[in-house]
């Protein structure tokens, strides 16, 4: 089976060197494996949305060379980068009658059920729990609601969510290439809000829907989300379905060792697309960090680089964007 691979980006303003590098690991992987890279606009949290940003994502990662291979076909033309007949990304905020139809299967199978809380219940709960020093997490407290009382509650038109039923003390295990054995206790975990109350699925819905149905074989993507992949394993478990293979990618610091953010300077592709970067060199330098070859070569073409990727050869600790080297590389070529 050819490998499938996805970028995944929230529309929530350009994309930054992290994301290309994301972007860029899943593409040389699907390119070695003569597989598929897909472009996945995850919209599903409507609160976050910026304006322009699905064009300025698609121009980001176009002008990095970094395209995908497969999507709905396009019939505006933006900006001259992307051309009229060019596939689309996914857009997960026109696919919302999936989402709700499997959340709805998930309820009729037990995996799922109904929360009519209110936030003031909600906040409360979590107000105690942690004056008690506990944790705060959902207190069960719609799990026991009978049926009639769910019927009688929705056709009032109550306001609800849908949240995912785990199980009671047992343990979640997954491989992650790169981070390896992970095993959490569900005693640990959230009943998940899969469904919100404005009817959009969450993102820990819709990434599990979502990667089932394109058919990705892995999930590569910036280890902030190792935590939510319990739940998401759990998801593909209740719905009978295989989970795809993980790669959880350490963090880019910035030269102080700090998270990578806007406050160390320049981090967004699109401003080095401005001040005159070479696509080439910012590609080839963000691929090394976090990645090398076998043989050292610094200096790679896109090719080059499909050709020597592998996931064995990530590091495993986070690497440093480091300006000079960078300036450097673009220098170079
Ligand atoms: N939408 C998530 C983000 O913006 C993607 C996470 C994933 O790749 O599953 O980072
Ligand atoms: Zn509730």
């Amino acid at each position: 089976m050819k490998p499938r691979l996805r970028f995944a980006p929230s529309p929530t303003g350009y994309v930054h060197i992290g994301g290309l590098r994301t972007a860029l690991y899943n593409f040389l992987y699907a390119k070695q494996q003569e597989g598929t890279y897909l472009l996945r606009i995850e919209d599903t949290d409507q609160t976050r949305l910026v304006e322009d940003a699905i064009e300025g994502i698609i121009k980001s990662l176009t002008w990095a060379g970094v395209t995908h291979d497969e999507g709905p076909m396009l019939n505006e033309i933006n900006d001259g980068i992307v051309e009229k007949g060019d596939f689309g990304p996914y857009i997960q905020s026109n696919r919302l009658e999936i989402y709700k139809k499997h959340a709805l299967e998930l309820v009729e199978s037990g995996h799922a059920y109904y929360c009519f809380c209110s936030k003031e219940r909600l906040e409360s709960v979590r107000e105690k729990q942690k004056s008690e020093g506990a944790t705060p997490k959902y207190d069960g407290h719609c799990k026991t609601l009978t049926t009639d009382e769910i019927n009688a509650k929705l056709q009032a038109g109550e306001d609800h969510v849908i949240r995912l039923k785990l199980p009671v003390d047992r343990v979640i295990e997954f491989n992650d290439a790169i981070k390896g054995h992970v095993s959490v206790n569900t005693n640990d975990l959230d009943d998940q809000v899969l469904m919100k109350t404005d009817g959009f699925p969450t993102y820990h819905m819709a990434v599990v829907v979502d990667d089932h149905y394109m058919g990705i074989t892995h999930v590569v993507r910036g280890d902030e989300w190792l935590i939510s992949t319990p739940k998401h394993v759990y998801t593909y478990e209740a719905f009978g379905w295989d989970a795809p293979e993980f790669v959880h990618l350490p963090v880019i610091l910035s030269h102080t060792k700090k998270k990578l953010s806007k406050r160390e300077g320049s981090v967004a592709v699109e401003d080095f697309r401005q001040k005159g970067y070479l696509p080439e060199a910012l590609i080839n330098y963000i691929a090394l960090v976090g990645w090398s070859p076998e043989d050292g070569q610094e200096i790679m073409s896109m090719a080059d680089m499909i050709e020597k990727f592998s996931f064995e050869r990530v590091s495993k600790s986070s690497g440093v964007f480091d300006l000079d080297k960078l300036n450097w590389m673009n220098n170079h070529y």
